[in-house]
């Protein structure tokens, strides 16, 4: 198939077959042959494909960004109501997509489709018409006097420029948008990575913004794997890098652009703690408490993997978080009973039985799950549980990614405090007890960027993101936008 605006064919029914790139407001013929094939997770079965992104693709989208950055009277000149005006019709027609968009994503990467709806088919419109308001309603420039006497100066936030932005599968649609959002409200052109897993739904975006009229080389897709997206971290027509992905690839993508002196923003990978305090009644908040440890499969960055719970009350804790876990439904993504699905991949799947057996073979006490479910096809694992877990185990450590909670005892709330803060990471995180004043108070002690009470929150109009191996920079809210934007101070001339 050819992509067009007219639409494209549900997943599932036929492949989907898109033969170009978006590049420079058209659907434009690669550069190579190579091909990215995408499989559902549920089935197995093959989905579709898209072109590969080379270098040279990468070069030609970032050319486009640059020159649509640059051009007199372009996207970062325009005034703010005409962008935010745009940005709202972007936001329409996403809406149109929404419901295909969530489903693409649900069968690439094992989704709930309950979850997809919410978060990757309305989420995205959501984001922009945020940010829409917010550059309608906050001038970027602002007269300051100075300490001296004189006129004072014009300070003004003017767009960065051209962004790289590169997305993990996780959550891919909702992720991009972190970064699209407040990237075109700043005044800066895009050119974005998805990740080779999920490129079904961004090309349906790609559509979407053709349709909507966003100008050429506004925003370009250009799907491929980490090779080209290193090359596009180090493009010297790239003025600022956005990334989501594991720490890992984060690391990488720091060194190019701490050697470039290029501006970064990175989201990476979390072990957050899920700490239950003496008083928590988890049995009436057993929805919220799924909601912040497993949902999305395990599959989501600042889910409380690591859950601490009182000695006082171990045995209970341990038997709620059990029979919570083994009764959750287990099923194919696009059903909207299931609240676990499969994981992305084989290789995934993989890596986390991998961690199963090493909680396994280091002692940890499997309380449910473990094992593949069983089912004919699809990448799926038991939603899984390891009590008796010591902080210091590798499945207390590393990042699963998975179906996979530990539960590790603590005396009192220093040493959960302690055990919590005990960890390369610091993204999320929630404090569960009866007493919210309490809970405030040692959700204060804790060293992480986002922490809930009783609740596993996200918020466009609330900063979000890591600190240590968790990321540097924060998404949403007038932080976000702030990440697109330099400071720059026009000194008014004497009379
Ligand atoms: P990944 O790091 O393997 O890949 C993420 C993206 O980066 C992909 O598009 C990939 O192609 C690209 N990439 C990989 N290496 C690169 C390199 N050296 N240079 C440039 N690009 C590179 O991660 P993943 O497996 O796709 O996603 C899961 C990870 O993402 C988890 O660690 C998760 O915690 C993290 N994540 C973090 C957040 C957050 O907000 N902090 C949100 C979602 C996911």
């Amino acid at each position: 198939m050819t992509a067009t605006d007219t639409g494209s064919p549900a997943v599932g029914e036929e492949p989907i077959e898109y033969d170009s790139l978006y590049i420079d407001g058209e659907w434009t013929a690669p550069t190579t042959i190579a091909r990215i094939r995408v499989h559902s997770a549920n089935s197995e079965e093959y989905l579709g494909s898209v072109p590969e992104a080379s270098e040279s693709d990468i070069d030609r989208a970032v050319d486009a960004a640059r020159r649509a950055f640059d051009v007199p009277d372009g996207w970062s000149r325009w005034d703010p109501e005409r962008r935010a005006s745009l940005l709202n019709g972007f936001a329409n027609s996403l809406e149109t997509r929404a419901t295909e968009t969530a489903r693409r994503v649900s069968v690439q990467n094992g989704m709930p489709i309950t979850i997809a709806d919410r978060i990757e088919g309305a989420g995205p419109a959501g984001q922009l018409r945020y940010y829409a308001e917010y550059i309608r309603t906050h001038p970027a420039e602002e007269h300051r006097a100075g300490a001296f006497a004189g006129p004072g100066a014009i300070v003004l936030r003017a767009p960065v420029g051209v962004v790289g932005a590169i997305v993990p599968w996780n959550v891919p649609q909702s992720i991009t948008f972190m970064k699209l959002a407040p990237a075109l409200a700043a005044g800066c052109t895009v050119v974005l990575k998805p990740s080779p897993e999920t490129v079904l739904d961004a090309m349906l975006m790609a559509e979407a913004a053709r349709a909507a009229g966003i100008p050429d080389g506004v925003l370009n897709v250009v799907p491929g794997g980490r090779e080209v997206g290193a090359h596009l971290v180090s493009h010297p027509g790239v003025d600022k890098v956005s990334f989501t992905g594991s720490t890992a690839a984060g690391r990488a993508v720091a060194e190019i652009c701490g050697r470039l002196l290029r501006p970064v923003t990175l989201e990476l990978g979390g072990k957050s703690a899920a700490i239950v305090l003496d008083d928590a009644d988890l049995e009436s908040n057993l929805e919220s408490f799924f909601a912040a440890t497993m949902q999305n499969n395990g599959q989501i960055c600042h889910l409380g993997t690591r859950i601490l719970a009182p000695r006082s009350r171990y045995a209970e804790v341990l038997d709620t978080v059990t029979g919570m876990v083994s009764s959750l439904t287990v099923g194919d993504s696009l059903d909207p009973r299931t609240q676990v699905g499969p994981l992305v991949s084989a290789q995934h799947r993989a890596r986390v039985e991998g961690y199963i057996a090493k909680g396994v073979s280091d002692g940890g006490r499997l309380t449910t799950g473990g094992r593949r479910a069983d089912r004919d096809k699809g990448w799926f694992v038991e939603p899984t549980v390891f009590g008796d877990v010591d902080n210091r185990q590798t499945i207390a450590r590393e990042e699963i990614f998975g179906p996979v909670v530990v539960v590790i005892p603590y005396r009192d709330d220093d040493e959960a405090v302690a055990i919590a803060n005990d960890s390369e990471y610091g993204l999320g995180g929630q404090v569960w007890t009866s007493d919210p004043e309490r809970g405030l108070q040692i959700a204060r002690r804790v060293v992480t960027g986002t922490i809930g009470i009783n609740r596993h929150a996200i918020d466009y109009n609330i900063p979000f993101g890591g600190v240590k191996a968790s990321g540097l920079g924060r998404e949403f809210g007038t932080e976000g936008l702030a990440s697109y934007q330099y400071l720059k101070a026009i000194h008014l001339g004497l009379e």
